[in-house]
């Protein structure tokens, strides 16, 4: 089974694609990540995104459609969780000539739905754990008294440089504008599923079990 998670930044498509990893063995494809990785390992591509990263404007199709196509290529495991892509409609048609390319289909486009309010809350509230990427949230889930991370003992908190009010609302506009429209794509195409993203993390996970089957 390969499907999107699709929501505005903030709605907890991270959180959830953990959940499809650990439980069905899916691999979880996030350009978000694998731009992060760029960035840290100093390569070329990561130099050029950095600053488009940490205003929140969108990386050109060409990079995160290059990421995605060399990823597909390496395997499939248990399906994959588009996670963050595809982001305009270009990366859209771009991914249905990969998956038709590959022999692969798209399953499910699931849509997690929050309200905007909601999302600049719990993104100046995020850091993750730079060992294994578990996140935490200030409000609902601190990261522990011990210093250490609850999922992999290590002591290596990070915020992004884009949690931040200015980044946000650019990260949101670009949604809006640019992302959105996909909904509709999907929609049109029967593939969208809708999914409740505002209850408890555990009340999310059941939504998108019980939608996936
Ligand atoms: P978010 O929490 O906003 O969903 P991500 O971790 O998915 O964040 O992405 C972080 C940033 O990486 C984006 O703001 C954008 O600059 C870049 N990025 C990630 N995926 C894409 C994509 N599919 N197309 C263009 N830019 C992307
Ligand atoms: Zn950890």
């Amino acid at each position: 089974m390969n499907i999107i998670l699709m929501g505005p930044p903030g709605a907890g498509k991270g959180t959830q694609a953990r959940f499809l990893v650990e439980e069905r063995g899916m691999v979880q494809l996030s350009t978000g990540d694998m731009l992060r990785a760029a960035r840290s390992s100093g390569t070329e591509m990561g130099k050029i995104v950095a600053d488009v990263m940490d205003r929140g404007d969108l990386v050109t199709d060409e990079i995160v459609i290059g990421l995605i196509r060399e990823q597909i290529e390496i395997g499939k495991g248990n399906g994959f969780i588009f996670d963050g892509f595809p982001r305009t409609l270009a990366q859209a048609d771009a991914l249905a000539e990969l998956l038709e390319a590959t022999g692969l289909t798209l399953d499910s486009v699931i849509e997690m739905e929050v309200d905007d309010e909601a999302l600049v809350a719990r993104i100046t509230a995020r850091s993750t754990c730079g060992a294994c990427g578990e996140v935490y949230n200030d409000a609902t889930k601190p990261q522990p008294a011990d210093g250490e991370c609850s999922n992999c003992g290590a002591s290596d908190f990070q915020r992004r440089a884009d949690d931040n009010e200015d980044a946000l609302r650019n990260r949101l506009m670009e949604y809006y504008k640019k992302t959105s429209p996909l909904l509709g794509y999907y929609y049109a195409k029967g593939m969208l599923q809708k999914v409740d993203g505002l209850g408890e993390i555990d009340t999310v996970k059941a939504g998108i079990s019980n939608v996936l089957g």
